[in-house]
């Protein structure tokens, strides 16, 4: 694949070297709470936690200036050219279809764990992309992980990789009805997949049913949730494949990035399969328990 010498727009903000930001993590109110749902609710403290750290993530974490323009060494480069041929290519096909494209705020380079407007972005998490900021966030060791846990090597995967990111991007920023519906759901879901365990648990010890229906509901929100997503998902994936395909992908390569897109696309289903079963465990919990 021939990318050296492509166009750069440089729609990039390189924070790497920047270092980790100090993360909040759990503050006194946070362990006071865990300890009281430890011992009167024996909720586990990770529960807790979790909960705690949502409502601090809707709060967003400081963010860093990273260097905005064209990177300088080839990591960097890549990313920025596939990213730049990217807006490229789906401007055109956008305007055949009238549709408007846009492209992503920026396109973050980071090490390790950088503040977003969705939390904080760690690279154990692989590329995301965050609507509040509408930024694209990377970690380039993420391409490691491609080439030896998915065994994908290579640019071609790299390539797809970016343009799944940049895909969710135009999604959201261009106004695709399924993001947009996902995008609506997204508060009462995250409020939900952390609030109705305690809800729920809380209505079966003192007998409340009003309090664990509540919870049930607020956690079908995150069920639906997770359902939404698959279309998102899926789209974001066969525009990826569809950019990659013409730069010359066959053979060994293609199934390399087709690997990437099915273990990817098998993730999700796995997290809706798992939340529906959690939610007919919760049913279970608060309505057949009851003999
Ligand atoms: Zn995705």
């Amino acid at each position: 694949m021939r990318w050296l010498g492509g166009d750069q727009e440089g729609n990039i903000e390189d924070r790497r070297g920047l270092g980790p930001v100090g993360v909040g993590g759990l503050g006194a109110g946070g362990v006071v709470l865990a300890l009281i749902g430890y011992f009167v609710f024996g909720i586990s403290p990770s529960t807790t936690m979790d909960a705690v750290n949502g409502v601090q993530a809707q709060q967003g974490y400081d963010q860093q200036d990273g260097f905005r323009g064209q990177p300088k060494d080839q990591a960097g480069q890549f990313v920025d050219v596939i990213s730049t041929n990217v807006d490229e290519v789906w401007r055109g096909l956008f305007r055949q279809n009238g549709q408007t494209y846009t492209q992503p705020a920026a396109i973050v380079l980071y090490d390790q764990s950088t503040g977003t407007g969705c939390g904080l972005g760690q690279g154990a998490m692989g590329p995301f992309y965050c609507p509040a900021d509408q930024k694209v966030y990377i970690d380039l060791n993420f391409y490691e992980t491609l080439k030896t846990r998915l065994g994908a090597p290579g640019d071609f995967a790299q390539a797809y990789v970016i343009a799944h990111e940049v895909g969710h991007a135009a999604q959201h920023r261009s106004g695709d009805p399924q993001m947009a519906l996902r995008q609506l759901i997204v508060p009462v879901a995250s409020l939900g997949s952390s609030l109705a365990p305690w809800l729920i648990i809380a209505g079966v010890i003192f007998k409340v049913m009003g309090l664990a229906v509540a919870g049930l509901v607020f956690f079908a929100a995150a069920v639906v949730f997770t359902f939404v997503t698959l279309p998102v998902e899926f789209g974001a994936s066969r525009r990826a494949l569809a950019y990659v395909e013409p730069l010359g992908l066959n053979g060994e390569r293609a199934d390399g990035a087709r690997s990437v897109l099915r273990a990817a696309g098998w993730t999700y289903v796995a997290a809706a399969l798992t939340a529906l079963l959690t939610f007919l465990y919760y049913l279970w919990l608060v309505f057949g328990s009851r003999r």
